[in-house]
């Protein structure tokens, strides 16, 4: 052992004991020392000096035992340097005996002690001595008849009368602990919860407090704060004539703490103690600068302390908790921003299933937009909305979803699909609605024309049955568990208050519609990012003029449909400009994936044939004829752009007279353009001809000049390689991050959620490059642009847009690289601002 860590010490107010070397709980408890509270004596064990125990080198205990009075019962507890990271259960009464038993019998009567004993016998067989659990473990009934049945089982069992000397007995249970610390199961959880590999196991030893025997005896927990909500309110459980966590597992038997509805509560039964615990919790919080839940024993009416943990919290109750203490002046506001993990926000921000509620999991897939919501399964758009119609919740579940089905969308409270990914139509829509959706879940059978759903198991869900989705976790749900309501309260507000004072990169909100604006304006964008027009034809009525013009075969006949789009355009620019209220507004030119568009199904081509006149047959034709084989590499974006330019002039025309007439009002616009899919300098040549061409225009019949800003996005890997080529001629670049991680790695956007599970699992890609952006490939490319894009213009304006923009992972890189602003889902702006903020402190 180094001198300076003796293998184990009484924790004093100046024992030399750290979180590092000793574990969370022995400091903590050194903390609780320190603050004079009754707790009892404790000594604690090193990190090295367990793995030394563990290696099977037990050092002489003779130097903690006779820290104890020598009748004293022990306790022995895990302390890991993360409470997070759990550890062995602890081990009580060590000590006990039958001499002990004896001696027990007079002072606290004979079932205090029998139940004493039995415990340990119990704990000791089951977990040091490794016996089946099945015999030992607890039988309900802890008299001395069940003592002495118990104490001959473990006789038959090993052969051996049950230890009777405490050094030997706590010899044995700390090596079983430290043992259990290397066990396969606890180090993969622990693991889990971001412990590294070689965390380190500290055990305490604690005098026992028995909470058995004469008089006010018992034990419990208190804190002072609810842990669903945060609000104060004294929440825990007291038992009297019990030891360690019983309280909590005893149901009804189990007194609430300061009033229970059903009678006494610890208050009423002990007035002074309770007085007492609540002080000691307040004093706990304000010192150690955390809600904390308070572990006690009362002993004849006298309060003891046993450990303080941290309050477990809902992520709501964690905002309120961190405001609150800053409230306090117990913490800064940038120690409050630290706390709370922005990803836990996702909570706050949507409905979700209590997690207290039962959950019984029917399928699951890809949480592809956030949120919870119960209804009755439809299968097709039209049962949506006649669904909806009838005031009845739905959830819509397709193979995947398509333009036709927005309607649908909008009609239920959340999508299922079979197919797709976190980019897919259904998961990108879903998100700009707030919706909840799960996409890819392979795990069901979907039977479409049948409208069922087949579980792994066979169990069949039919149209009409109710389930949940759960789009935070991908479950899907049996039936209606309890929910949460969405908690944007006032701790909320001041939070994210305090997030933007330390922020140093600017967040935007992707949105398509005034309703997306809306949201986005209600969670503090600062601007939108991009404005996906295509998305502003996806209303029924819009749907059918749009597809118009991309069946348009002639010049005029296009110009004619044109004509009737462009009032329809200015009117949605309109809306944004006003919602956003001056603040920038990024729309980005016509980008559909023409299979987007076309209608898919026979109702959908009659529905065109009537709008157009002609024949159904002519209708198919032409899906046929434009039909490509890899439309997502088709005619999208800019090509279209170039081979039909009449489009992006109509909206530049709409966004420009737009621009015009909302700054008339009083709040000058400079709007920003915004060329998709370009992968060469001349792409951008052409269409910036043409939009300035446009602005002419438009200056000279209205008399009037305005500014605008063309930009153009980066998401084809040449765009990042030729980003000098194209930087001269633009005023912004933004990465279009979806796109470019589908044409990096060659993967479908649409199709990778059938097997990217399969791929994590075997840990072939470490996370969905849709979702964390792949720094190692997609991340150089955007480093290499960035870097060209800067040389040859040095002031360019630059920044992410593809869903990433809402990762807090991949903000840090957006950060780094010097990024002016990211833009994610209006629902994601709140965890963008946090996270951007917790960089920055
Ligand atoms: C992208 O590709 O990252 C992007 C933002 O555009 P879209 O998702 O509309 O293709
Ligand atoms: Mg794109």
């Amino acid at each position: 052992q180094p001198s300076e860590t003796p293998f184990a010490a009484l924790i004093t107010p100046n024992a030399p004991i750290a979180a590092q070397s000793h574990g969370g709980r022995a400091k903590c408890l050194q903390r609780l020392v320190r603050l004079d509270l009754p707790v009892p004596r404790t000594v604690a064990l090193s990190f090295d000096a367990v793995q030394a125990i563990a290696e099977g080198q037990m050092p002489d205990l003779a130097a903690v035992l006779g820290e104890f009075p020598e009748d004293a019962l022990l306790c022995v507890r895990p302390s890991s340097e993360d409470p997070d990271w759990g550890g062995p259960g602890a081990v009580l009464n060590v000590g006990m005996n039958d001499a002990r038993y004896v001696d027990l019998c007079d002072s606290l009567g004979a079932p205090a002690a029998a139940a004493l004993y039995l415990r340990f016998v119990q704990s000791y067989a089951v977990h040091v001595a490794r016996l089946d659990p099945d015999v030992f473990d607890e039988t309900g009934d802890d008299g001395p008849e069940a003592l002495s049945g118990i104490l001959q089982a473990y006789e038959a069992e090993t052969d051996e009368v049950f230890p009777q000397d405490r050094g030997e007995q706590l010899a044995a249970v700390l090596r079983s602990m430290a043992r259990a610390w290397d066990g396969t199961t606890a180090r993969l959880l622990r693991q889990a919860k971001g412990a590294p590999v070689d965390a380190g196991l500290g055990l305490v030893v604690q005098e026992m407090i028995p909470g058995l025997g004469q008089g006010e005896c018992g034990s419990g927990v208190l804190q002072l704060i609810n842990s669903q909500t945060g609000q104060p309110q004294i929440t825990g459980r007291y038992l009297s004539q019990s030891q360690g966590r019983d309280a909590l597992g005893a149901g009804a038997a189990a007194l609430y703490l300061e009033q229970d509805p059903r009678g006494t509560a610890l208050a009423d039964v002990a007035p002074e103690a309770f007085a007492e615990l609540k002080a000691h919790a307040a004093l706990m919080r304000q010192r150690l600068r955390e809600a904390m839940q308070v572990e006690f024993v009362i002993e004849n009416g006298r309060v003891h302390i046993l450990d303080g943990v941290r309050v477990a919290r809902s992520a709501r109750a964690a905002v309120r908790i961190a405001v609150a203490l800053a409230e306090d002046n117990i913490i800064s506001p940038q120690e409050a921003v630290m706390r709370i993990n922005p990803h836990a926000l996702n909570e706050l921000l949507h409905r979700q299933v209590d997690p207290e509620a039962d959950r019984e999991v029917i399928g699951t897939g890809i949480a592809a937009s956030p949120g919870a919501a119960t209804g009755r399964l439809v299968f097709t758009a039209a049962e949506a909305q006649a669904s909806a119609a009838r005031r009845e919740p739905c959830i819509l579940v397709r193979r995947e979803t398509s333009p036709e089905d927005i309607r649908g969308m909008h009609a239920a409270v959340a999508v299922l699909t079979e197919k797709g990914g976190m980019t897919s139509h259904a998961a990108v829509i879903g998100r700009g609605l707030g919706l909840p959706c799960i996409v890819g879940a392979s795990t069901l059978k979907f039977l479409s024309k049948e409208k069922q759903l087949v579980t792994a198991e066979g169990r069949v869900f039919k149209a009409g049955e109710i389930v949940t989705i759960d789009g935070s976790s991908g479950q899907v749900l049996a039936g209606q568990p309890a929910m949460l309501e969405a908690a944007l309260d006032d701790a909320f507000r001041t939070l994210m208050g305090w997030a933007d004072a330390e922020r140093d990169i600017g967040i935007r909100a992707n949105a398509d519609t005034p309703a997306d604006a809306q949201v986005a304006r209600n969670f503090d964008a600062q601007g939108i990012g991009l404005c996906r027009t295509e998305h502003m034809f996806f209303d029924p009525s819009r749907l059918i003029v749009m597809r118009e013009m991309i069946f348009a075969e002639t010049s005029s006949g296009r110009a004619a449909v044109l004509a009737r789009l462009l009032p329809m355009q200015r009117g949605d620019f309109c809306e944004l400009f006003r919602i956003m209220a001056g603040m920038p507004v990024c729309i980005r030119l016509f980008d559909p994936p023409l299979h987007e568009f076309l209608p898919a199904t026979k109702v959908g081509q009659r529905e065109l044939s009537e709008a157009l006149g002609i024949p159904v047959r002519d209708v198919t034709r032409r899906v046929e004829e434009m039909g490509e084989y890899n439309p997502m590499l088709g005619l999208r974006g800019v090509r279209l752009g170039v081979t039909v330019p009449e489009i992006y002039d109509m909206q530049a025309r709409a966004i420009f007279e737009a621009a015009l007439d909302v700054s008339e009002d009083g709040t000058p616009v400079v709007p920003e353009i915004m060329i998709p899919l370009v992968s060469a300098k001349r792409e951008v040549e052409l269409v910036k001809a043409r939009i300035d061409a446009v602005a002419a225009a438009v200056k000279s019949e209205r008399g009037i000049e305005f500014e605008y800003r063309l930009g153009v996005m980066v998401e084809t890997p040449r765009a990042a390689l030729r980003a000098d080529d194209i930087a001269p001629h633009t005023a912004f670049l933004s990465f279009g991050t979806n796109d470019l991680t589908q044409m990096t790695y060659g993967l479908s956007r649409d199709d990778a959620g059938r097997f990217m599970s399969d791929y994590v699992r075997q840990g072939v890609f470490p996370e969905d490059p849709f979702h964390v952006l792949d720094i190692e490939g997609v991340g150089e490319l955007l480093k290499l642009g960035v870097q060209r894009g800067r040389k040859t213009n040095p002031g360019v304006t630059l920044s992410i847009c593809g869903e990433h923009g809402g990762n807090p992972e991949s903000i840090a890189f957006c950060r780094d690289a010097g990024f002016d602003y990211v833009s994610c889902s209006p629902f994601r702006v709140p965890v963008a601002r946090l996270a951007a903020a917790q960089l920055a402190i």
